[in-house]
């Protein structure tokens, strides 16, 4: 293979670009010409194409965001939308493709492996739910920040003595909100894969104050219900105000940890082997610290699962 393309895709994430990084240069060690997509399957689809040289992706490493921008594209979704970007990429004679994204990405780099397109598909979401990695880029960055935000609401919950309700994003995961429930010492944390009870979220709390705890944080992942919902069956429940808080996508941002950026290098560099190597259709990931690829269909058929040990861990520590 001398001729390969990278594109972002989906939600941002911080530490894409350090990805992105990592597919252009170690391409370009590998004597293999790059060319960046920009907007994800849209610039795809409308040829948004550019070659890109080892100096395109200097002073990104420790940038968030994407270089490349990022798009979502429901034209994709088809066979027709498909086929268009197939013809663009046949056209700047790229021979395979390297995904950087989430879930949804995936599908699309599933779409194009269909096809017969060789596509590697590289797990960047803060929401760590992709199946076939242990972890996603963006993940560590995107708690470091949650917990950055915890520790602050607790100096004003703890002044005031009151109950704050923290949405963090995940969609169907749980893992930012245990991760960090556990890491920021909520007293209850609420993720979508385990069914809470609001009885038991009270007791909970009453023992808590009983022994004079100031603070009472409840995390709730955006799987289970908004914070506003939730503060609303708090309050029918216990006739208690609460205080809530939608972190939002200043999750999204910020400069990547070492540890994303390290996990988007590596990941990124085994993309390009794979892919130049003629091994098309997978997914890489980390397991044990090792670097593992797997065919990209088997991957997206595997369920995601949280750790329910450190859920467990989470509710014996905050009581
Ligand atoms: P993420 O990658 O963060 O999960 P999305 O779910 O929005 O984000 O997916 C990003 C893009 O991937 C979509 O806008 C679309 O272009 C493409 N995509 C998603 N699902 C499919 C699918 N089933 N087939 C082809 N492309 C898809």
């Amino acid at each position: 293979m001398k001729k390969i393309g990278v594109l972002t895709s989906g939600g941002d994430s911080p530490g894409m670009n350090a990805a992105v990084r990592a597919v252009v240069r170690k391409a370009i060690f590998m004597d293999v010409e790059v060319y960046g997509i920009y907007q994800g399957y849209n610039g795809l689809i409308n040829g948004n194409i550019q070659k890109l040289e080892l100096g395109s992706v200097g002073d990104i490493i420790h940038r968030g965001g994407t270089m490349l921008y990022t798009a979502r594209c429901e034209e994709f979704k088809t066979k027709e939308g498909q086929k268009k970007g197939i013809e663009q990429l046949e056209k700047f004679g790229i021979e395979g493709l390297v995904v950087i994204g989430g879930d949804g990405s995936y599908q699309g780099a599933k779409a194009l492996t269909e096809w017969g397109y060789p596509c590697v598909g590289v797990p960047g979401t803060i929401d760590n739910d992709i199946p076939g990695t242990e972890y996603t880029i963006g993940f560590d960055t995107a708690l470091n920040t949650v917990i950055d935000a915890i520790d602050k609401i607790r100096d004003t919950a703890t002044s005031h003595e009151r109950t704050f309700i923290i949405e963090v994003m995940g969609r169907n995961a749980g893992d930012i909100a245990l991760w960090s429930g556990l890491a920021g010492g909520a007293e209850t944390v609420l993720i979508p894969e385990e069914k809470f009870d609001m009885d038991d979220v009270i007791t909970r709390l009453n023992k808590g104050q009983e022994r004079g705890k100031k603070h009472s944080i409840i995390v709730v992942a955006e799987g289970v219900m908004s914070g506003n919902e939730f503060a609303d069956r708090f309050k029918e429940a216990t006739g208690m105000d609460t205080r809530v808080s939608v972190l939002g996508h200043i999750q999204r941002g910020g400069t990547p940890t070492a540890s994303d950026r390290v996990l988007a290098s590596r990941l990124g560099a085994k993309a390009v082997e794979l892919l130049v190597s003629g091994n098309g259709g997978r997914a890489v990931g980390i397991e044990k610290n090792q670097l593992v690829d797997y065919d990209i269909i088997e991957a997206l058929a595997k369920p995601h699962h949280i750790d329910l040990e450190m859920y467990n861990l989470s509710k014996e520590l905050s009581i």
